[in-house]
């Protein structure tokens, strides 16, 4: 048996942050992890820390926008090395991002620049500093810099996990329960490690499981509602890519196509698409989606030769706290319940909120750092593999 402060379900960004900042605060935590670190939505995310700009093409100041608004800053001192976590280790893969149309009709573009506060964030830029990839676009508008960074997410899974790799606990996915007995609060969880029981024993448990947070709460007596919103997402990898990252925005509020550009194992260079062609593309199969894809970029990058392109497409969801209307959360979500906390970072970029909320809440609920100790010798969680290096 295993007794610690703090018992934390799931190893991507919403569980590292949580434990690498209640470890920083004296707690004796583990994170116990059924595959790989990131390997859920962490390690498919795009790696853009959002500032909310993208959500400003509403025309208002949401409360989205507000709760991304600081993450650019937070993030970049940790970065920094100045921040409540080092991150100094953690690779940059753009220091903004770029929105374009290729349409004529874009009226959502010029209401970024009607919001006051995020009007510092965003800059036009001058024809002689587009990315070299532009002179290839249709581009119609004006070509806008966004003060948002975009991120290597390997490399940030590395530079989180390493100090506290030795309490990322890979544990048996099909051979683990939570006891409650007949309480309402969590007695204590039964793994298997290596094939050998070990029971982990705490003061609070925490489920940062991404979209596992529903199996893993379900037989709890308060157990939180969880969405899922589906995406089928779109890798291109080609020679003759060149770095993107950035949004080209189309008539609604969600971008036409979102892309980041990605190095792959073999350094060819990967394009990796979100916005609406993955969101509408869950209607298509992979082979319409790669078409749909391909007659995408003939429309925004005319000029770009995609011919000995290879293509992948996989289907994910984002997993989040239940809105009544179906629609994404604004910010993050924190449940506490008796002994337990459930909780979804709704964004990446807000992992370092809701890791402040959870140790408020261990704060409020005078759950205070024990002195039991740590050694280490459990079989550890490795970091998981790029989604561009397991499909193409
Ligand atoms: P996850 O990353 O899903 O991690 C959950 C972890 O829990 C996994 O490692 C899983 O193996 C583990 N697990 C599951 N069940 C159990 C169990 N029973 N016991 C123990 N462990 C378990 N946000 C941004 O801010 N910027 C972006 O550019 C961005 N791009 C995105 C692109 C895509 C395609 C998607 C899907 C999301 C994107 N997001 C982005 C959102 C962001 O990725 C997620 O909000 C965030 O990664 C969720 O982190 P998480 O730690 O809650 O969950």
């Amino acid at each position: 048996m295993i007794s610690v402060d703090v018992v934390i379900f799931g190893g991507g960004i919403a569980g590292l942050w949580t434990l690498a900042q209640l470890t920083n605060a004296g707690y004796n935590a583990v994170l116990l992890e059924t595959d790989a670190l990131g390997s859920g939505q962490t390690i498919k995310s795009q790696g853009i820390i959002h500032g909310g700009l993208k959500y400003a093409l509403t025309g208002s100041i949401s409360s989205a926008v507000a709760a991304l608004q600081d993450m650019p800053t937070v993030w970049q001192q940790c970065l920094d090395g100045n921040g409540d976590i080092n991150l100094s280790a953690a690779k940059v893969l753009s220091p903004c991002q770029h929105l374009w149309s290729v349409d004529r009709l874009t009226g959502g573009i010029t209401t970024l620049f009607a919001s006051n506060s995020l009007k510092s964030q965003v800059a036009v830029t001058a024809k002689e500093q587009w990315p070299s990839v532009m002179q290839f676009s249709a581009i119609q508008t004006k070509l806008y810099e966004l003060a948002e960074l975009v991120l290597d997410i390997p490399s940030v899974l590395h530079a989180l996990s390493a100090p506290y790799k030795d309490r990322c606990v890979k544990i048996d996915a099909n051979n683990f329960s939570v006891e409650t007995g007949s309480g309402e609060n969590i007695l204590h969880v039964n793994a298997q490690v290596n094939g050998i029981g070990v029971q982990f024993k705490a003061q609070k448990y925490i489920f940062t499981a991404g979209s596992g947070n529903q199996l893993l709460t379900k037989h709890l007596a308060a157990a939180p509602a969880m969405q899922v919103r589906p995406l089928q997402m779109v890798l291109v990898k080609a020679k003759n890519l060149l770095p993107l990252y950035g949004h080209c925005v189309g008539l609604n509020t969600t971008p036409r196509m979102t892309i980041t550009t990605h190095m792959a194992h073999d350094n060819v260079p990967v394009w990796y698409l979100g916005g609406k062609i993955a969101e509408e593309g869950v209607q298509r199969t992979a082979a319409e989606q790669i078409d749909q894809t391909k007659s995408e970029l003939r429309a925004i990058f005319p000029g770009l030769d995609i011919s000995a392109a290879e293509y992948a497409t996989f289907f994910i969801d984002r997993a989040e706290a239940k809105q009544s209307d179906g629609t994404k959360p604004t910010t993050t979500t924190m449940f506490s319940e008796n002994n337990y906390i459930t909780a979804w970072p709704t964004k990446l970029a807000l992992a370092p909120i809701l890791a402040q909320q959870i140790l408020d809440q261990l704060n409020a609920d005078n759950v205070t750092p024990q002195s039991s100790t740590w050694d280490g010798s459990l079989p550890q969680a490795q970091i998981a593999t790029p989604i561009w290096d397991q499909l193409l």
